[in-house]
């Protein structure tokens, strides 16, 4: 049990990646805080799991792109808990469309859940943090961040914006003994990637050296060290988790 007595907020944790860091931070012993914006169901679903793991759940629900739902989130967390030990920065949504249709909205809505929904839980978790001189924040980016995909210029910036903000808060932060660091999660199983028809998920699994998608549950793991004394001495790294697609 390596969190022992830690509380985590996990952001978009009712269904797929953040659900997985969600179940793998509890099997460590934290008190997990399950943070959705519209699936309640699934965020209940989390929940049980979480406490037939033998750990405290709290459901909080709240649009991380909407400063004042952030504040009360961390509100609440903050009088059940009394602390914000571990932020996971998972929410993310996509909108795929080429350059020439893409609507506004469509980039507004990517860079506002992706990107200034980080910034958001960021600046109202930081300063418990800061007070205590301890924490660690995890951001799941994507490798689309790095290499780039066509139809997807609004989350590759989101993703890549992700990372300039991890560092920079790496180096922030740091001093205070707050750890940030980041993934970038290559193609996990999803609802968010099983909106890919069987044939294009076929293509990208023939691509990928360790011969098959990803599971959530994969990149959960590497959410759990990075909030482990187990990765006391990293800071502001982006650890990649996409059994080889983009070497
Ligand atoms: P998913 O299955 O579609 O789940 C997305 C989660 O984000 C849901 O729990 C959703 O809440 C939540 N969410 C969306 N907008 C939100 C908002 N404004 N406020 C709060 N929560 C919000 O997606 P996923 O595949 O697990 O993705 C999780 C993260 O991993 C994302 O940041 C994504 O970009 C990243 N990622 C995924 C892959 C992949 O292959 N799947 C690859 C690279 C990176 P509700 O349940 O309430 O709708």
């Amino acid at each position: 049990m390596k969190l022992e007595g830690k509380t985590a907020l996990v952001t978009g944790a009712g269904r797929g990646i953040g659900r997985a860091a969600a179940l793998c931070l509890a099997r460590e012993g934290a008190s997990v805080v399950v943070n959705y914006q519209n699936n309640a169901a699934a965020a209940e679903e989390t929940a049980r799991d979480i406490e037939a793991a033998g750990a405290q759940a709290l459901i909080v629900q709240a649009s991380v792109d909407n400063a004042a739902d952030v504040e009360r989130m961390v509100q609440t967390v903050k009088e059940r808990f009394g602390q914000i030990d571990i932020l996971v920065n998972n929410a993310g949504i996509t909108r795929d469309q080429l350059l020439l249709r893409m609507k506004e909205e469509d980039w507004d809505a990517v860079l506002n859940t992706n990107l200034k929904g980080a910034f958001l839980c960021c600046k109202a978790v930081a300063p418990l943090m800061v007070k205590r001189r301890t924490g660690v924040i995890v951001n799941v980016g994507s490798v689309i961040g790095t290499v780039g995909a066509a139809g997807q210029v609004n989350y590759s910036a989101a993703k890549a914006g992700l990372v300039g903000l991890t560092k920079s808060l790496a180096k922030e932060l740091g001093s205070r003994s707050i750890r940030v660091n980041a993934v970038a999660p290559g193609f996990i199983e999803t609802d968010m990637t099983r909106a890919l028809k069987p044939e294009q998920q076929e293509t990208v699994r023939k691509q990928i050296p360790l011969g098959r998608l990803g599971k959530p549950e994969d990149v959960g793991r590497v959410i759990a060290f990075l909030c482990s004394e187990d990765a006391a001495y990293i800071q502001g790294i982006l650890i990649t988790v996409d059994g080889g697609l983009f070497l």
